[in-house]
């Protein structure tokens, strides 16, 4: 027999784990010898596709293998965080070309921490009285077409956010109590520059915080705002780098990292503290992120193209259902997607209806409209389940002819 004949073979027989393991790839080693005990079923939470783009109500994204083996293995022996901390962000600050860098609990908690640090330093009181320090309350620098919903984790700090619109006013909005000027890199319009921002802040020696949390792909992204000289920059794990969804990346200047470690757990009483990320989470965004590196980004930009035409060619064998794969000009969730049209006096049902219909189906499927388009995203999909979406987004279609 051939070897990948006996593997085959084996794959059918009820196998004890342990017995022939060097003979088999891993993942039929993984394979289960008792039935698998399904959490969602004992919960009766229903399992979800997301067709759609990462979103944190959905839980994230789908962690990597290699991600879920960096938790596994390293839950069995207990590790000093402070050490772990040292280490895994020593590493991280290396592959991303950067002083310094940390695991959080997330891009919101690295922009609390991110501020924290700006405010505190290394002083021991003032981390302390976090958010409560006494005298006239720090101050954030942000363009007003910049302010949204994550802003409020900047105002955790007790830090007031002081709003300007270009770049005579964020040079007359400098003084002695700003600590920050923040930029939301996804923002639709800026009235400066990156390069107008960072002019500004550096000539007061303010520090710079760039937020880029759903900005990958490209991975370029990863390297491009720290260069460009940002002190602080934010990715969130738990997005396409396919991490922890709930540990993300702070990175930068040495200083600030340090003291945004001071301001967060293990240790006690910092305003980081709720915030803690635990080990196995620090070891699997570390892998995530060396994953993420390391891809054929290419060849995953040419998959999901593919699968955009695959849904996209059996939608078309409906009556004037016309299909184009769209790919969003970015920063944020920069990757293709499907936006799929047809004639709704042939075909009578509106975008939004079938994405309750999706959503209220089996399997549950979550998907996007934009007007008189449905949208349905690709990259989160596991491979099974491309044709599955397009199976159902088909024959609902097919229902409202
Ligand atoms: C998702 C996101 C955040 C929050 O990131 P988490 O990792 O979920 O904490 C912050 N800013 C922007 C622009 C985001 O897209």
């Amino acid at each position: 027999m051939k070897r990948r004949d006996v593997i085959k073979s084996l794959t059918a027989l009820p196998l004890a784990g342990g017995i022939i393991g060097s003979v088999i790839p891993q993942a039929v080693k993984a394979a289960p010898t008792t039935p698998k005990r399904d959490f969602f079923k004992e919960l009766g939470v229903t399992p979800v596709i997301n067709a759609g783009v990462t979103m944190t109500f959905l839980s994230g994204s789908l962690m990597l293998p290699e991600v879920l083996e960096a938790i596994n293995s390293t839950a069995h022996d207990f590790a000093n965080m402070y050490e772990l901390q040292d280490k895994v962000g020593a590493k991280i600050a290396e592959m991303l070309h950067v002083e310094a860098a940390m695991v959080t609990s997330g891009a919101a908690c690295a922009m609390v921490l991110g501020t924290a640090a700006t405010i505190t330093g290394t002083n021991a009181e003032k981390i302390k009285q976090l958010p409560n320090l006494p005298g006239p309350r720090p101050e954030v620098i942000m363009q007003k077409t910049h302010r949204y919903l994550f802003d409020q984790a900047v105002s955790t700090t007790g830090a007031k956010i002081i709003e300007v619109e270009g770049v005579p006013e964020m040079e007359n909005a400098v003084n002695t109590n700003t600590v920050m000027a923040l930029f939301f890199n996804a923002a639709e319009k800026s009235s400066i520059t990156h390069q107008e921002f960072l002019i500004i802040a550096q000539k007061h020696k303010i520090p710079t915080f760039l937020d880029a949390a759903a900005d990958v792909p490209p991975v370029e992204n990863l390297f491009k705002f720290q260069k460009m000289g940002f002190d602080l920059v934010t990715f969130s794990g738990g997005k396409m780098m396919h991490g922890p969804q709930s540990a993300g990346l702070l990175f930068g200047r040495k200083d600030l990292i340090t003291a945004a470690r001071l301001n967060h757990s293990p240790h006690e009483a910092p305003i980081g503290r709720p915030m803690k990320v635990n080990k196995e989470e620090m070891f699997g965004m570390y892998a995530a992120l060396k994953s993420y590196l390391e891809r054929d980004h290419k060849k995953e930009w040419e998959e999901w193209l593919q699968r955009a035409k695959r849904i996209g060619a059996q939608l078309e064998t409906l009556y004037s259902v016309k299909t184009e794969t769209y790919i969003s000009p970015g920063p944020a969730n920069a990757f293709p997607s499907l936006n799929v049209t047809w004639n709704t006096s042939k075909i009578k049902i509106k975008p939004e209806a079938v994405l309750t219909a999706l959503k209220n189906g089996t399997p549950s499927i979550v998907a996007n409209s934009d007007g008189d388009k449905l949208n349905i995203g690709v990259v989160l999909l596991r491979p099974d389940q491309v044709d599955v979406v397009a199976r159902r987004v088909k024959e609902i279609l097919q229902q409202a002819v």
